[in-house]
């Protein structure tokens, strides 16, 4: 689960810098900050509440040998309640990029040149990857290398694609896409429970496998079927083209 401080306090931090270290704070940057703060406590509200849902239907050990792969749906889950709250696909993307208003805002004569170009390097590397977060933009991943190839191994692991915020854009690009037609309370809330349930879907397999293991069952077919989900797990093209196909089955009923 993702604590407040790994997903915004570094960008609050640097907000908070942008208004302190500005002449003039302005009056966009402090509506940004208050709209911003909502949005945040929504989304580590949904953690919370996903939380609580994953640990009821799977029990405490189990949650905990899980979190690694669970990290992934946990991201997706919290930013979809402010993205519903707020009626705004960007949300969380707009809310987390450093815009020029903010860089304009620093007093530029704090830096040296050579470090102010390091940090405008860093805000734009830190914008792209938030935009991965962004409902309304089309994102894909590359499958999963086939074993043994390393050089396609060593890319995709450059490519970050398994960062939990990131991994399951392609579900979030669906999502989005969905949005138009969620219109009454009613359509957000059936959302979020389907969702919810296609998220408990695919990690129900893992939960049972590991029930199973721990009630003592050290079969060889049980240990190949783990070793299955495993690599399902790190092949993130896979978990968002199955979570897809469970929420449009869903969506279908
Ligand atoms: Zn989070």
């Amino acid at each position: 689960m993702c604590k407040i401080s790994q997903c915004f306090a570094s960008k609050m931090k640097l907000n908070l810098q942008l208004v302190l270290n500005s002449n003039n704070t302005s009056f966009t940057l402090a509506t940004k900050s208050i709209e911003q703060t909502s949005s945040v406590w929504a989304h580590e509200y949904a953690h919370n509440l996903f939380e609580n849902e994953i640990r009821q239907q799977f029990g405490e050990e189990i949650t905990n040998i899980l979190k690694a792969h669970l990290s992934k749906y946990h991201e997706l889950f919290a930013d979809l309640i402010p993205v519903l709250w707020s009626n705004k696909g960007d949300v969380i993307s707009t809310l987390l990029t450093t815009d020029d208003d903010m860089i304009k805002n620093l007093d530029h004569k704090k830096f040296a040149e050579d470090s102010w170009k390091e940090i405008e390097d860093t805000i734009a590397k830190k914008n792209k990857n938030i935009q991965k977060r962004n409902f309304l933009i089309e994102h894909t991943v590359p499958a999963y290398p086939d074993r043994g190839d390393m050089n396609g191994l060593v890319n995709y692991i450059d490519g970050n694609y398994s960062e939990p915020h990131q991994a399951l854009s392609p579900t979030r690009s669906f999502i989005g896409k969905l949005l138009p037609s969620i219109k009454t309370e009613n359509d957000k809330k059936q959302l979020i429970k389907t969702v919810k349930d296609a998220i408990i879907q695919e990690v129900q397999e893992e939960a049972l496998i590991l029930q199973k293991m721990q009630s003592g069952d050290t079969s060889d077919s049980l240990s190949e079927k783990y070793l299955q989900v495993i690599e399902k797990q790190e092949d993130i093209k896979r978990c968002n083209d199955d979570l897809i196909k469970r929420i449009k089955q869903s969506l279908l009923k």
